[in-house]
């Protein structure tokens, strides 16, 4: 007996997700099967690891109708991942039922993709820029499709899909039923449902995932400029570590920080947008297989990964939103196992976390970064274990006779013992014990004469204040003229700038995009190079106007 069997599924179907190990159906299938199987449209806030995938694949499994040749139902993810996922997932729920189900993203062989479509497809899922060039070169014919999902509709939207999402869907029979899933329901959500959906049931589950509870979440305070050491101290230190999951701002962030790591021994690699899929993968894999014990990913390029048993999640930049947060630290704690989340939170970041608090209505214990006495002493703990392992006698037959020989020419076995250690700990990490010594406590008083002037400053200047209070440690803030109105992207920033400034792309921080503006953070030595530029280059068109802002 299996608490799905009431919601009115096939046979198939039930003998498929009870061979999963699925006994009781989340809050999100229950609510949303039964809608769905009814045949009408619904809008769902639900994000990954809710199992809002069987929430839409069982009902579209249960009304496909195999003899009919034509792609019935097509499912639209922001990224490769989640294609490759939801429809690995729609063939491992319709595997009783032998239903074709085909993946469609760029980077893969068009050749084929097409032959696979011309044998004939029930489901595709894609994501919207191959969709719309399938379309285009009139090999996807959607003529017979009868079920629409648009899963994590938000992150379409934030990745800039909406306008390619549109022209699919005006391709697309208009007898259709149409769900939509998103983490959040922001007006353009709302606007593209209301479009496109017909009188849609709104299911809404906790945005707070229920695992979130599982999770032990901290914050260090920290200079920007320590953030590195400071992390190395918790990977140092940290208990029941399996696999670590940290969080940066910008692929560019993610890059550096994984060569740094790499760099002082720490086996990591990064996971963002600009990797090819083959690349993509191996990280993937390597992190899953945990012979990767460190995976630094943008919040992008993490959406819709499916990993289940991460056992920390680190925040190595405050995310930018609150909901942010609450994704991130859901990848960790997952199904019944308990996860950490660690915050590192610069003194300019500070309000970013209480405004976290208030939105998670939860306390982020404030902790202190452990000491380098703290770390010396975990090294020396680790070795002596790693020595013990290896009081075997027979492992060790060939050096108890180097021992014998030194004791013969009358070396006392202590010292013997003593030097040989020592030799062995020469070869060990010596990164931090530099590193370590150099954190600093961030400066309090910085953050305070911060707050005080914005508080101060008059209304005209707050928002110049606001743009500089979020500048970085060692790094100037610089305004553009542009905006989003004139098309600007993160991309172009930094491409833009580093071309024409001659300076390396990992020198520009933060870049926050407004709607007639845009501020990036950039390193203080280079700033001069980037300022110099004002006014002899443009930027989708439009000349460029550079100030600093601090
Ligand atoms: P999703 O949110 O669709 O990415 O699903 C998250 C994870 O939960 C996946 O690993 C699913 O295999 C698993 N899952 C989905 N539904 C259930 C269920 N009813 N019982 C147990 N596990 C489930």
């Amino acid at each position: 007996m299996n608490d799905f069997q009431i919601l009115g599924l096939r046979t198939e179907l039930l003998q498929a997700v009870s061979e999963l190990g699925y006994q009781t159906p989340t809050a999100i299938q229950a609510r949303a099967i039964p809608i769905l199987l009814s045949g009408r449209d619904m809008m769902g806030q639900a994000q990954t690891g809710t199992g809002k995938t069987a929430a839409f694949a069982l009902p579209i499994l249960n009304g496909l109708d195999l003899d009919l040749v034509g792609v019935q139902a097509l499912v639209l993810t922001p990224t490769r991942e989640l294609a490759d996922q939801v429809a690995h997932a729609i063939h491992e729920y319709g595997q009783h039922r032998q239903v074709r189900v085909l993946p469609v993203y760029g980077g893969q062989s068009y050749s084929r993709q097409i032959s696979r479509l011309q044998r004939g497809v029930h489901v595709v899922v894609g994501t919207p820029g191959r969709l719309l060039d399938l379309l285009g070169q009139g090999v996807l014919n959607l003529s017979s499709l009868r079920f629409l999902v648009l899963d994590e509709a938000d992150e379409m939207l934030n990745m800039g899909f909406i306008e390619d999402v549109e022209a699919i869907l005006s391709q697309t029979p208009t007898a259709r039923q149409t769900a939509l899933f998103s983490a959040t329901l922001p007006e353009p959500i709302r606007r593209l449902s209301d479009r496109y959906l017909r009188e849609p049931e709104l299911v809404v589950t906790s945005s707070t995932r229920l695992t979130v509870d599982q999770t032990e979440q901290r914050q260090y305070l920290v200079s920007e400029s320590d953030k590195l050491a400071a992390l190395l101290r918790l990977l140092e230190m940290e208990e029941g570590i399996r696999n670590i999951l940290n969080f940066v701002r910008t692929k560019i962030g993610a890059g550096a920080l994984a060569e740094a790591l790499l760099e002082r021994g720490v086996q990591a690699d990064a996971l963002h947008g600009d990797l090819t899929q083959p690349m993509r993968e191996t990280v993937l894999r390597r992190f899953r297989d945990e012979t990767l014990p460190v995976m630094v990913a943008t919040d992008v390029a993490a959406r819709g990964l499916d990993i289940d048993d991460i056992s920390h999640v680190i925040n190595y930049d405050v995310p930018l939103d609150s909901e942010a947060y609450v994704h991130r630290i859901g990848r960790t704690g997952r199904a019944g196992r308990t996860g950490v989340a660690i915050t590192l939170v610069t003194p300019q970041e500070r309000w970013r976390m209480d405004r976290i608090e208030r939105f998670t209505k939860q306390a982020i214990a404030r902790a202190t970064l452990p000491g380098k006495a703290d770390v010396l002493n975990r090294r020396k703990e680790r070795f002596l274990s790693r020595l013990s392992d290896r009081f075997t006698p027979e492992l060790v037959d060939d050096e108890r006779r180097m021992v014998e020989r030194l004791v013969e020419a009358g070396y006392d076995p202590a010292d013997i013992a003593a030097a040989a250690l020592r030799l062995a700990r020469e070869g060990e990490r010596q990164w931090a014990v530099d590193e370590i010594s150099e954190i600093r406590e961030p400066a309090r008083r910085e953050v305070t004469a911060r707050r005080t002037g914005r508080r101060d400053s008059r209304a005209d200047g707050r928002r110049r204040q606001r743009a500089r209070s979020r500048c970085e440690a060692g790094m100037v803030r610089i305004s553009i003229n542009l905006g989003k109105e004139q098309g600007i992207r993160p991309g172009d920033v930094v491409g833009a700038i580093a071309n024409e400034a001659g300076i390396p792309g990992k020198a520009i921080g933060a870049i926050d995009i407004q709607r007639q503006q845009t501020f990036f953070d950039v390193v203080d030595q280079h700033a001069e190079r980037v300022l110099q530029g004002a006014g002899r280059w443009k930027l989708r068109g439009q000349p460029v106007m550079l100030k600093c802002v601090d």
